[in-house]
């Protein structure tokens, strides 16, 4: 498939090939060994205490305010998200009205509300990753859509389906609590709202609670700061899409490499008067290759195209190599293999290993191919494997770096000692700055009621902190022991996926679908047996299992909860395989009709 999966005659011999490829094994360990640290997630700080102004939501109003209500409703939805948002959809499809659906949010669009940081975009093909494409008639712009029109579609959705009338925003939850006796949830808001419903969805607390380095000193700097879901055009002048102009004279320092530094750098770059990239890991960047959408194309597609599409690239990106790859992009070709899940074949492994190598290396080539400087060159290049981290695609990273204004200061994988009054402090040397950027990222592997911001109480008052102490306890992420009609869509114990869309639209239905077949059945309460919720562990586990050895020899991230692996964290995990297989897990339980392993109870 890539350039890299089919090496040219003229390419390396097989034994200079196993050369490298054993020089590359001794390095990603010793890189790895370099960034393990014995606190993982705990590592990182919250935006609470001296850090709550990193949260305040620069969007909003500052004015906004609104009395409490009281409220009875069928479905309380916590999340206008797409989560959220396709939740409700589905509801109403199923005849549903009765829904009220909150968010700390002051719209609509849940990440893209949040992330309105300079060049941010989404790295999934946007005729994949926009949900009900063909259901709005929306043709969007570009292959890889911009956040502002994300958002904005966002909002389109919201007004095509009627969801406007449904929605609460600038609302936080902050209670939940099961009332046994009525059978229903009693729901507290940060505006003194009293909810109250017989189903409640959690559709949030995925990629939403942004962290920061743990770091010495953050409160001490005296200049401006803030982290990237929070972007302070105030500081920096411009807008979504619109050049930074008050940055001309101002030193900035961008801290982290992940996803989100690599669209915001570029920007950054063009718009600073010196530009400070503080690196501890590189990330892995391929081509992007974005353009505008071809009208005559888009208006060709046969109904039914997008189902098709979206099966069909996470097909391309979890390695079952569909007939055609109707995406064909940077994603589908760099994960056309699947190289992290086990096989007792030892040739099998010898081919994994090798592909991941030469996609790697590709990646590694480009770099010295687009940096000038051969020095920052090296320090650019990611020494790991393919499943590692998320893979990047962009074209306007690298060659950010050739400018005389941007400096990487690489970290050597210890990352920024402290900040200080004056700037940001690596490696000993103290780097004056007038901004930081924090592109330290989100929570995304810690406790789930941690992350949603209150504890629901469950059945005879049982906090989910307190059932889930030893980690998460779930029948597919969704249902949960002692917590009757609670209906979740998390990353914790459910399917993950390159396109998040896809998962969280399979997860929405699944919802839905429990819901409508309670009212149908005449089903009071539901939620999962804990011996179903055991199988459920042990399915998890066992997929798990397979690609444990690939995960174990990553570099720290997300995705290997910094590689922390205490019980607690592997209760935890997600769905490892396919998503395709997760979602045919729900499909089937929906399909049998028996509800089996949850436990029920009849009459309303
Ligand atoms: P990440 O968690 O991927 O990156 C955080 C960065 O901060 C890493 O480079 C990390 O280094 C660095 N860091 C942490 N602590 C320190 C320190 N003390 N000193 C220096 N650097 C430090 O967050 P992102 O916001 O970049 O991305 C998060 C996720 O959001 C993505 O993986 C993706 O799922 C999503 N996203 C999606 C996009 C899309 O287009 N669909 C775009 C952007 C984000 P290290 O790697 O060593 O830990």
């Amino acid at each position: 498939m890539t350039e890299s999966d089919s090496p040219t005659p003229d390419g390396p011999s097989s034994a200079d090939l196993d050369a490298a490829i054993a020089a590359a094994r001794e390095r990603y360990q010793a890189e790895r060994a370099k960034r393990v640290r014995p606190d993982g997630n705990a590592q990182y700080g919250e935006l609470t205490g001296d850090f709550a102004e990193f949260d305040r939501d620069p969007f909003a109003d500052p004015d906004y305010h609104r009395d409490p209500l009281s409220e009875e409703v069928e479905v309380l939805v916590i999340g206008c998200g797409f989560a959220g948002m396709l939740t409700t959809i589905e509801l109403k499809a199923r005849g549903f009205d009765d829904v009220r659906m909150v968010d700390r949010a002051g719209d609509f669009g849940g990440t893209w509300y949040w992330n309105r940081y300079p060049g941010c975009m989404c790295d999934v093909e946007s005729y994949t990753y926009l949900p009900l494409l063909e259901e709005t008639g929306y043709m969007p712009t570009e292959k890889y859509a911009s956040a502002v029109e994300i958002f904005s579609y966002a909002q389109l959705v919201g007004r095509h389906y009627d969801l406007y009338p449904h929605a609460l925003f600038h609302t936080e939850v902050v209670e939940a609590v099961w009332d046994e006796a009525a059978l229903r949830w009693r729901v507290r808001t940060n505006w003194g709202d009293t909810l109250s419903c017989r189903f409640l969805v959690t559709a949030g607390g995925i990629l939403h609670k942004a962290k920061l380095p743990g770091i010495a000193g953050i409160s001490r700097f005296k200049g401006r700061a803030f982290h990237t879901s929070r972007w302070n055009y105030d500081v920096t002048g411009g807008a979504p899409g619109v050049f930074m102009d008050k940055l001309a004279d101002k030193r900035v320092a961008v801290i982290g490499t992940g996803a989100t530094a690599v669209q915001v750098v570029p920007r950054v770059a063009e718009a600073a008067q010196e530009l400070f990239v503080f690196q501890r890991t590189p990330s892995a960047v391929g081509q992007r290759d974005n353009g505008p959408t071809d009208e005559a194309w888009f208006a060709s597609l046969a109904p039914g195209w997008h189902a098709e599409r979206v099966k069909n690239f996470t097909e391309a990106v979890t390695g079952k190599k569909p007939e055609v790859d109707l995406v064909d992009d940077g994603w589908t070709h760099v994960m056309w293999d699947d190289t992290q899940t086990k096989s007792d074949d030892p040739e099998v492994t010898r081919q994994q290993e090798r592909s991941d190598f030469l996609t790697m290396e590709e990646i590694r080539q480009r770099v010295t191919r687009i940096v000038e400087d051969p020095e920052t060159a090296a320090k650019l290049q990611p020494w790991y494997g393919k499943h590692c981290k998320r893979v990047c695609f962009h074209d306007e990273y690298l060659p950010a770096f050739n400018r005389p204004n941007v400096h990487l200061v690489d970290t050597d994988g210890h990352g920024v000692d402290e900040i200080t009054e004056n700037g940001v402090v690596a490696c000993g040397v103290e780097y004056p700055v007038d901004v930081i950027v924090f592109a330290s990222g989100f929570e995304v592997t810690t406790d789930l009621e941690h992350r949603l911001g209150f504890d629901p109480e469950g059945r005879g008052g049982i906090r989910m902190s307190e059932r889930w102490s030893d980690g998460a306890h779930s029948l597919h992420g969704i249902l949960s022991a002692e917590f009757p009609n609670l209906l979740m869509i998390s990353l914790v114990q459910a399917g993950f996926g390159t396109n998040f869309l896809h998962f969280l639209s399979k997860s929405a239905e699944h919802v839905a679908w429990i819901i409508a077949t309670c009212e149908e059945r005449g089903i009071a309460t539901i939620e999962a047996t804990p011996e179903a919720e055991e199988e459920w562990y042990e399915l998890l586990l066992g997929v798990a299992m397979g690609i444990a050895g690939y995960s174990t020899r990553c570099t720290p991230g997300y995705y290997n909860s910094e590689q922390g692996r205490d019980s607690k964290t592997a209760r935890n995990l997600v769905y490892t395989g396919s998503l395709l297989e997760y979602a045919g897990f729900l499909e089937r339980w929906r399909g049998d009709g028996s509800m089996s392993g949850a436990l029920i109870t009849e009459g309303t």
